[in-house]
């Protein structure tokens, strides 16, 4: 995105006589190409377009005219920008937008010095001053009003003009287009679980990928094709001991290889399956653009070691939406909490906050006596996300 700053700035006499001088050459090339097409008009011959007209004017009309050199004491840039000035003008004529382009009159005219950024030290700007091609440092009367190279801004061109005795620069800034897409003004609160895989304050649940049809099938042939593995391997067993066996061995061997290759095909599938749902369930948290979310620490070494919920726990990959959340969070600037795990997000009353200490987890429904109830995960997400206490991830 580009943006235009306008502001005062106090030149010095030598650098008044420039500006005057490189405005005065640029009017009189503006007023030169008319007359020169009007001419060329009047002849009967061919329009010239600026860059034709540059071309005639420095290998034609200036070896013919040493008198006129002095065309070429002031910017360059600028005199070509009053050529392409002149030929819009034209062009806008042309398409009947316009009337025919007239002279540019001294004093009265809105001339302006060009210049544009051709070298890394061109267009440096400075709290109080700025490095104009062909002039050097201007000052500038309001300090800061223009945003700084060294804040990471970068000028391309701009422009010099006067008016009533008093000189402006005009400036055109790239502003680095913001990554950072506008935050909702809201959070969100996520409890994973190991019944549904997240239940999120907005309403929205997540299912649990193993609870669903197409896993469980996945699941089932993989144990079918485990079994088949381990027998072939039994089988084996028995053949080395054998040694008439020995040739039929050689086969058992090759098929007990290409069992194991369906058992590892199965599995990538079904990790891949896991995987997927993890990145779709980030992504479609994320999209909310929430202004921050708020997780528990899942404490799942902790998890891990307890029998019962290992294998639930690692299916369900918690570490790795963790760590993916937390990716795309810093990537958005979405503040990720982490809520300390011994907060009591699942006892904790939404409602009335007091805490139901006897809260089994077999029990769906949180029911509080202040006449409170809804569903227990639910009001745990709740409850995360208005939590107070928590470390930024
Ligand atoms: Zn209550």
């Amino acid at each position: 995105m580009q943006k235009s700053y306008k502001t005062e700035i106090n030149p010095t006499q030598e650098q008044i006589r420039k500006i005057n001088k490189t405005i005065g050459t640029c009017r009189f090339i503006y007023n030169f190409y008319i007359a020169h097409n009007k001419e060329l008009y009047n002849k009967g011959e061919k329009f010239m377009t600026a860059k034709s007209f540059s071309v005639w004017l420095n290998n034609e009309f200036l070896l013919n005219s040493p008198e006129y050199l002095w065309i070429k004491d002031v910017s360059s840039k600028s005199v070509k920008k009053s050529m392409e000035n002149a030929y819009t003008a034209f062009t806008r004529f042309f398409k009947k937008q316009s009337r025919f382009p007239r002279f540019k009159k001294k004093n009265k005219s809105d001339v302006k010095m060009y210049f544009v950024k051709n070298n890394p030290k061109d267009c440096f700007c400075e709290r109080h001053r700025i490095n104009i091609p062909t002039l050097g440092w201007v000052r500038l009367k309001e300090k800061g009003y223009i945003p700084t190279t060294k804040q990471g801004y970068v000028i391309k061109s701009g422009i010099v003009s006067c008016k009533a005795g008093r000189y402006y620069v005009s400036v055109l800034i790239e502003i680095p287009d913001q990554n950072e897409p506008q935050l909702n003004n809201f959070g969100l609160g996520i409890d994973l679980g190991l019944k549904d895989f997240a239940i999120i304050s907005n309403g929205i649940t997540k299912k649990n990928i193993n609870k669903t049809a197409k896993i469980r099938k996945l699941e089932k042939q993989l144990k079918r094709e485990q079994r088949c593995l381990s027998r072939k391997y039994e089988d084996l067993k028995k053949r080395n001991n054998k040694i008439k066996n020995k040739m039929k061995g050689e086969a058992t061997r090759q098929n007990i290889r290409k069992q194991v290759l369906k058992v590892q095909k199965l599995h990538h599938k079904i990790d891949n399956i896991r995987t997927d749902h993890i990145n779709k369930c980030v992504n479609e948290i994320v999209k909310t653009k929430p202004s921050y979310i708020t997780i528990e620490d899942l404490n799942v070494k902790g998890m891990m070691k307890n029998k019962h919920l290992s294998k639930a726990v690692a299916s369900q990959k918690f570490y790795e939406f963790r760590t993916k959340l937390e990716a795309k969070c810093k990537e958005l600037g979405i503040e990720l909490r982490i809520v300390d795990r011994w907060y009591p997000s699942s006892k904790l009353c939404h409602e009335c906050g007091c805490i139901k200490r006897d809260l089994k987890l077999s029990d769906r429904e949180y029911i509080c006596e202040c006449g409170y109830h809804a569903d227990r995960d639910y009001n745990a997400s709740l409850n995360l996300r208005d939590a107070t206490s928590y470390k930024i991830a």
